[in-house]
Order: structure tokens, then C-alpha cells, then sequence
């Protein structure tokens, strides 16, 4: 660690400032640098007894494959007038219409977004974070009746790691980004964290009860696998 404490927080690569997040990990064997596609920023993990100074000339002689990575992600859509994001994967074409005065709503293909510019940032999240509990919840217990189990506290959260997850006292997370996904994604995810509230694991019984709980499995874990990094494009 470096004597300060000051850690810096941003990497320059040549010329050009990328966000930089340092970390010393006492089990790490050598140094590594990670890509992080939801915050487009760099992750440099340092063994216990690697400098600050050794990590960063590191990552100066690695400039190049660490721009090529950040130039391969999704380009970023935010939110704003004429961008499109999909709602269950169906493509919305954001419309402020400032002077309606009913907040935000989806409909035929556009989501309209009324109040001053300013604001339409922050309503369109607000309405893509409350659009996301309306959807998912009722799936959650749509399918956990389905298996008379009962569950605990629904959470949805911007995990960077993992896209749902359940605790052993049937709490179940979410990334609430999955709304941008197909349905049958996001409806596959569901069933895969509610299967979770019978098997805490991945063994076969639990995998033949997911497929119970979801018309399709396999196509989209490959969707998630292959475009998953796309749902962190948005806003
Ligand atoms: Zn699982």
C-alpha cells in the first residue's frame, strides 16, 4: 500500500485519462489487469508486495492491449432524445415531450418522457428501475407458487458480477439491467434463481427443474454469454 494512502484514480494511457481502480490482494500471485465492461474502467490487482509505481509502469506497458479492450466494448446509449433502448428487448426510441405533463410512459415502440430536458435523464432511469421491480416480481412469484416455495426479500441491484444470485434464507438478487434483455432471458434468469430455492447448486435435478420453470434454458444462456455486455451499454 502506499504510504498516503492516495490512491490514484485515474489511469493516463497515452494521453488519454481512463478510470483506475487499485487493489492490493494478500493471495495474489502477479500482477493483473482486468478490463470492467460495466464501469469501462481499469482494475489493476497487485500481490501484497508490488509498488504502487511497478503496478502503474504495468499498465503503461500494457497501454495497448488495454486500449484495444476498451475500444471493443458496446459504444454507450445514453439517455436521450432519439436514442433507442429495448424494453424486453424491444427496441423504444426515447421522445421528450416537455409540455405532457404524465411523467414517463412506454408505448408503441417509443418511451415518452415529459418535464423540462434537464430531468430526462434521471426520469428515465427512475422509470427503467421501477419498470424492472414491476416486471420482475411478479415473475419471481409467478414461478415460485408455481413450486409452492415461498420467498424472501426480492433485491434489484446494478451487480456488475452476476446477473441473479439467491442466499440460503431464499432472498433473491437481481440485476435490474436484465429488462433490456428478451423476455425469454430475462424470464430464463427468473426460473434459474427460483429453481435456486429448491437446489443451492447446479446439479442436475436443479437444472431439469429450471427447465420446468422456463420455456427455454439454452438459448438464452448463450444470448447472456454472447450479449450480455450489451445491457451495460444503456443510460
Ligand atoms: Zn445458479
Amino acid at each position: 500500500m502506499p504510504r498516503d494512502g492516495v490512491l490514484p484514480t485515474e489511469l493516463d494511457l497515452n494521453g488519454t485519462p481512463v478510470p483506475l481502480d487499485v487493489q492490493w490482494h494478500p493471495r495474489a500471485r502477479k500482477l493483473t489487469i482486468t478490463v470492467d465492461h460495466t464501469q469501462r474502467m481499469v482494475r489493476l490487482v497487485l500481490p501484497r508486495r508490488v509498488s504502487l509505481k511497478e503496478g502503474l509502469s504495468f499498465c503503461r506497458k500494457n497501454a495497448d492491449w488495454i486500449q484495444n479492450r476498451l475500444a471493443a466494448l458496446p459504444s454507450r446509449i445514453p439517455y436521450a432524445h432519439g436514442n433507442l433502448v429495448p424494453l424486453l428487448g424491444e427496441a423504444h426510441r426515447i421522445h421528450h415531450v416537455p409540455e405532457a405533463r404524465r411523467g414517463v410512459w412506454a408505448d408503441q415502440g417509443a418511451l415518452w418522457v415529459s418535464g423540462h430536458a434537464e430531468f430526462l435523464e434521471r426520469r428515465v432511469t427512475a422509470f427503467l428501475r421501477d419498470f424492472a421491480t414491476r416486471t420482475i416480481q411478479p415473475l419471481v412469484r409467478a414461478k415460485a407458487e408455481q413450486i409452492e416455495k415461498p420467498v424472501g426479500r426480492i433485491t434489484l441491484r446494478e451487480s456488475r458480477t452476476r446477473w441473479g444470485s439467491c442466499t440460503p434464507a431464499g432472498d433473491l438478487n437481481f440485476c435490474w439491467r436484465l429488462i433490456f434483455a428478451p423476455a425469454q432471458v430475462l424470464d430464463y434468469v427468473v426460473a434459474h434463481e427460483v429453481a435456486h430455492l429448491v437446489h443451492l447448486n447446479h446439479s442436475e435435478r436443479f437444472w431439469s427443474l429450471c427447465a420446468r420453470l422456463t420455456p427455454e434454458v439454452q438459448g438464452p444462456r448463450r444470448w447472456l454469454v454472447r450479449h450480455g455486455q450489451t445491457l451495460w451499454r444503456y443510460g
